[in-house]
């Protein structure tokens, strides 16, 4: 599939920001609760249409009365009446299940999407989205890591743009703007390396869902923070910055950077490098995306380079941090193994968070379904839909849940 995304990095070509009506999918979680942060702060550049959210029902409700807008989504059915009872009399329109999320991502009262929902859940509604034409700040890469190539020709198709709220790639976009023609040798994504950072297997095999959920530099959802933690995560935005970016995967490296001032770099064909730096904060990334090609003032806490001078980088540790290999075979072959390991490495972490399967156990649970599910090279949408289905079951069955 052919596709060419610089014109999106062609900033002098977009206008000025009006009002922009933001559709938030996934608003009850961390990306979500801090997207509303940002509008809240910024009234007179963003106004909220949607809003959605999968079980927290009293979050949403309460974030729908100070918000207001015209619908909400509450995937999980059981929910429904309790959301309706309340928003119905402010003339708010509810709606139930996880069909919905599609419909909502249809309607025409918003011109921004958020893609905030985490895991596959979020390819669906997004798909949707950029085929009615909406713009996407993209904060969930599963999407991207299923099914890359048709979302990335569906937006080109479409002309609309999808500006990353990973802050890796919010680092590599932004070193990007003002280079459309200039070639890109490659790029680094840096890495914290999680809380486990320096360990190796014989400590990881005792580890627990707390231990490993606490990560040093952000506060995430649950399952964000334990791919941080298996470095899957790393493995995970590869695959992602390969989609957004039009990389060989040969044009992918991974640095650790414990500090996580640097958020990533772009060297390019004259050898030149350029890094985007900041104390670590994701409002800044969301707000990137959402007012692009504006930077708007605040008042974030600033980095002091006299304080807090050193910056270290080492390479990552593969043999302890199975998981990252394993997504960079994934990325290498292509097809729907990047989709495969990602719905093997959702049930996985899912089990981890459950106590139902060990740290380590995590990996042989994406090992073994990597090997079972059948490879495809170039999959259609449905068939990345029946991959992620049989592996999901496969790796399900592994752990038995
Ligand atoms: P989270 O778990 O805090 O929130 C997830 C949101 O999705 C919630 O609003 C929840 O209601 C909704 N949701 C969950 N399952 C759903 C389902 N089956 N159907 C519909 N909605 C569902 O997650 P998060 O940390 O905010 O991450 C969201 C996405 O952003 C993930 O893809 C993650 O990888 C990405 N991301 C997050 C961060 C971060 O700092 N949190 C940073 C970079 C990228
Ligand atoms: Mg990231």
């Amino acid at each position: 599939m052919e596709f060419d995304f610089s014109y999106q990095l062609d900033a002098e070509g977009i206008n000025p920001p009006s009002m922009k009506r933001v559709g938030l999918f996934g608003s009850t979680g961390s990306i979500g609760t801090q997207t509303l942060e940002v509008i809240r702060a910024n009234p007179s550049l963003f106004s909220v249409s949607l809003l959605t959210a999968h079980s927290n029902h009293v979050l949403l409700i309460e974030q729908a009365l100070e918000f207001l807008p015209a619908v909400v989504v509450i995937t999980q059915s059981s929910k429904y009446a309790l959301v309706k009872e309340a928003l119905s009399p402010k003339g708010i329109m509810v709606l139930a299940g996880e069909a919905a999320l599609e419909e909502a991502a249809s309607m025409d009262c918003f011109d921004l999407m958020m893609a905030a929902i985490v895991g596959f859940a979020g390819l669906k509604p997004t798909l949707k989205a950029i085929e009615t034409g909406k713009n996407i700040a993209l904060a969930n890469k599963e999407t991207l890591v299923v099914a890359g190539d048709v979302v990335m020709a569906l937006a080109a198709e479409k002309g609309v743009s999808i500006i990353p709220v990973d802050s890796e790639h919010s680092a590599i976009f932004q070193c990007l703007v003002g280079e459309v023609s200039n070639p890109i040798e490659k790029i680094i994504l840096t890495a914290s390396g999680g809380p486990f950072i320096g360990r190796k297997p014989n400590y990881l095999v005792n580890v627990k869902r707390e231990h490993a959920i606490a990560h040093p530099n952000w506060s995430m959802g649950a399952k964000i923070s334990i791919d941080s933690s298996t470095l899957m995560n790393k493995g995970l935005e590869m695959i992602e910055a390969k989609w957004l970016f039009n990389l060989e995967p040969s044009q992918i490296e991974v640095v650790i950077h414990p500090q996580s001032i640097i958020h990533s770099m772009v060297q390019f064909k004259d050898n030149s490098i350029k890094a985007q730096m900041g104390l670590p904060d994701m409002k800044l990334p969301i707000q990137y995306a959402m007012a692009y090609p504006q930077r708007i003032p605040n008042d974030f806490p600033r980095y002091n380079f006299a304080k807090s001078a050193t910056l270290s980088f080492d390479p990552p540790d593969y043999k302890t941090f199975r998981n990252l290999g394993l997504a960079i075979s994934a990325l290498n072959r292509g097809g729907n193994m990047p989709c495969i390991l990602n719905a093997a490495n959702e049930i996985a972490v899912y089990g981890f968070l459950n106590n139902r399967l060990g740290f380590l156990e995590m990996t042989e649970v994406i090992e073994q379904t990597i090997a079972h599910v059948a490879f495809i090279e170039h999959p259609t949408l449905q068939e990345y839909f029946d991959s992620d289905g049989e592996a999901r079951n496969f790796a399900a069955t592994l752990i038995n849940l």
